[in-house]
């Protein structure tokens, strides 16, 4: 398993977790039985956004000894009556709901208290100014019970609100290509202010723990796939592991069949995870901007295209640890060839060997 930092706080997290919300259809041994699998395999980064309470106990149960080395998503706005899921607003209820939960799953804190599935503007200003939940929230961090406040949105004006309180460290948000190509019904916002808010928190240290990574499953089949093509679950992962902030997937799995299926992703031949074929669906804003997909490669002169190209915008956006991480690159734009190879191979029409002197030029001034 790899791991990736958290900005805020620094504590390694999986680049591959878990969300949590069909899990009860495995049954409790088939519960116990993902989780133990998933442990095992090095996975400890969880969304607890559960669908039945009985699996908040499951978890803390199964997880025993080995807390203190995993992550959890706690959600206010979850709640449960009659043991199911309910999603609910006021201010109350919210605060009532969430702590009869985390007494009932046993465990004494979550790593990062979210607030649950707020997508439009309203909402936050309700969460924010009118009700003082996040007050509450902050309040739960200096107790202990909260490491980390954070909220789950698909909605880019509204992950920038949260940002601009400087009070969020980590955002669960809706990754996937249909979504950046704004084809889908959770697709929120543009796909220049997507673009944008993955740079914008990656320039402020706010971490991205991404959902929908196959959206809702339709982009593994090309009948249902808003961009028509079909896409592999490790293409996918690759996808959202490759854009800027992001520090975790977190596909939900319905039993332990589901978690062995995610593992191999890390092992994967990079034939397996090229997501390229999705320029053939590209829109036309899309066209010529590079997905840092590594598609092109090999450079002949090594250099790491993808990664180049990714420092380089975040640096543009304003990001001085992504210059600085650039500047320690031991090949960039200045070791490139103009051998054109790129320039060929790249099937989102992106003239890599210009935007190559393009950088060049850029850095060298700094
Ligand atoms: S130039 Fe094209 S193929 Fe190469 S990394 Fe960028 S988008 Fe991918
Ligand atoms: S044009 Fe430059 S970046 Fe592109 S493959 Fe050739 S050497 Fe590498």
């Amino acid at each position: 398993m790899k791991y990736r930092t958290l900005p805020r706080g620094g504590e390694r997290v999986s680049e591959i977790g878990l969300g949590l919300a069909k899990i009860h259809e495995a049954g409790k041994d088939g519960v116990r039985a993902a989780l133990k699998t998933a442990l095992g395999a090095g996975i400890n980064f969880f969304d607890l956004c559960c669908t039945e309470k009985n699996v908040y106990r499951l978890f803390t149960e199964t997880v025993g000894e080995k807390r203190g080395e995993v992550f959890t998503q706690m959600h206010l706005g979850c709640a449960y009556p009659e043991g199911q899921y309910a999603h609910i607003h006021d201010k109350d209820e919210i605060i009532a709901a969430f702590e009869d939960t985390l007494a009932f799953s046993g465990d004494t804190y979550a790593d990062c208290g979210m607030f649950h599935c707020v997508d439009e503007e309203a909402e936050f200003e309700s969460i924010v100014a009118a009700n003082g939940l996040l007050d509450y929230a902050l309040g739960l961090k200096k107790q202990g019970v909260l490491r980390h406040v954070g909220v789950s949105t698909h909605t880019p004006a509204v992950a920038r609100k949260f940002m601009d309180t400087n009070e969020i460290d980590l955002i669960m948000f809706s990754v996937n290509p249909a979504y950046d190509y704004t084809k889908g019904d959770w697709a929120g916002g543009s796909h220049e202010e997507r673009l944008a808010l993955y740079n914008e928190a990656e320039r402020r240290g706010v971490a991205l723990s991404v959902m929908k990574p196959f959206a809702g499953g339709q982009l593994l089949d090309s009948d249902r796939s808003p961009l028509n093509v079909s896409l592999s679950r490790f293409q996918c992962l690759r996808y959202a592991l490759d854009r800027p902030a992001v520090v975790t997937c977190l596909p939900g799995v319905s039993g332990e069949a589901d978690v062995k299926a995610l593992l191999g992703f890390e092992d994967a031949d990079p034939a397996d995870t090229d997501y390229s074929v999705m320029a053939k669906a590209a829109p036309a804003e899309a066209q010529g901007r590079c997905v840092y997909c590594n598609h092109c490669a090999p450079c002949p002169a090594g250099i790491d295209i993808g990664l180049v190209n990714k420092y380089y915008d975040l640096a543009a956006a304003g990001d001085g640890l992504a210059a600085e991480h650039y500047k320690k690159l031991s090949l960039n734009a200045d070791d490139c060839e103009s051998c054109g190879h790129c320039d060929d191979h790249c099937p989102f029409g992106v003239d890599q060997s210009s935007r190559m002197e393009e950088i060049a030029a850029w850095f060298a001034g700094r």
